[in-house]
């Protein structure tokens, strides 16, 4: 930071960056024990079809019980969770959990097999040399259909290391697991170095449908995308849809599913559950 402000600028201490300091202090401290503790929890966000509006699946997304902070998103963690290297085993938890809560309702609700989870997944994570052995543990122990498995992961984990993420993709995408890049448009797209892997989903990310509404040349960006991702035979989620608007303009563009909070925002598992039991759910009424 004080680097950046250049040679002639002192930076002098803030408190503000003492009390960031504390906090990470602590964060990193409290990181430690949270799992043993049992303080994580995943909320599901619905996806939805933007042709039908039916759910299609869901994502897994941590949140933190902190005892004293109360419910913490990961904004306010991952980076530090990352950073630590906390990451790899909140990583495989989220997974562990999210798979073995799909397998519940699949044997309490009776739920379509084409439904999706979808789960993050880290740079860390892929770094780690037994993922696969992870990954194939959980499925078989949960009895999730691996064509129902879907992981998601940004730009980066594929700028980070070409070649061995290469080998591990095609062999998730043997094993017929479902693979999304997430947060698309955010990292260094590199719009050529997509068809080299095997995915299946591009998921836009939440600012591009932000501003896509606001000039035409954005929009023609979404749009070009959105033909892009066909191109290479990639269905296309939007991400954080908020307005009728914009899922009427993205349905338009021939985007196949939507998140977001005009539809649901993130639901601790009792809500996704009753959201479930409801099923076929229109989340969205057309006319
Ligand atoms: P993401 O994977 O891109 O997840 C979507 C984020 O957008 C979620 O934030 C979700 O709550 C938020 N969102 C969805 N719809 C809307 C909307 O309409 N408006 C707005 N403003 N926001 C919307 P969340 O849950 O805070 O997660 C943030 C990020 O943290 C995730 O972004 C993901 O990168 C990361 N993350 C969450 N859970 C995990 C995990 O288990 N493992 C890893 N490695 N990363 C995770
Ligand atoms: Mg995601
Ligand atoms: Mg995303
Ligand atoms: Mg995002």
């Amino acid at each position: 930071q004080a680097k950046r402000a250049g040679k002639s600028c002192y930076q002098v201490f803030q408190p503000e960056m003492y009390r960031n300091a504390l906090i990470r202090f602590q964060a990193e401290r409290d990181l430690r024990h949270a799992i043993e503790r049992q303080e994580f929890r995943v909320y599901y966000q619905p996806l939805i079809s933007l042709m039908t509006g039916q759910l299609t699946g869901f994502e897994a997304l941590v949140r933190w019980h902190h005892p004293e902070r109360g419910l913490v998103s990961p904004g306010e963690f991952i980076d530090i969770a990352e950073e630590t290297g906390f990451i790899v085993p909140i990583g495989f938890w989220v997974l562990r959990e999210a798979c073995a809560q799909f397998q519940t309702w699949q044997d309490t609700i009776a739920i379509p097999s084409n439904l999706t989870l979808s789960v993050n997944l880290s740079v860390k994570q892929f770094a780690q040399p037994n993922l696969l052995d992870w990954i194939d543990s959980i499925l078989k122990q949960t009895n999730i259909k691996s064509q129902q498995l879907k992981l998601e992961i940004t730009e980066s984990v594929i700028l980070e290391n070409t070649a061995s993420v290469q080998g591990i993709f095609n062999q998730l995408h043997q094993r017929k697991i479902l693979l999304a890049i997430d947060d698309f448009g955010t990292g260094y797209s590199s719009l050529s170095y997509l068809h080299r892997f095997p995915m299946d989903t591009l998921k836009i990310d939440r600012s591009f449908v932000d501003f896509m509404t606001q000039s035409p040349v954005n929009l023609g960006i979404v749009k070009t995308i959105i033909n892009l991702a066909h191109q290479l035979g990639m269905s296309v989620v939007a991400e954080g849809i908020e307005t009728e608007h914009q899922a009427r303009t993205l349905q338009e563009m021939g985007c196949e599913e939507g998140q977001g909070f005009l539809f649901s925002k993130p639901l601790p598992v009792e809500a996704a559950t009753e959201l479930l039991q409801q099923f076929p759910v229109l989340l969205v009424s057309r006319d």
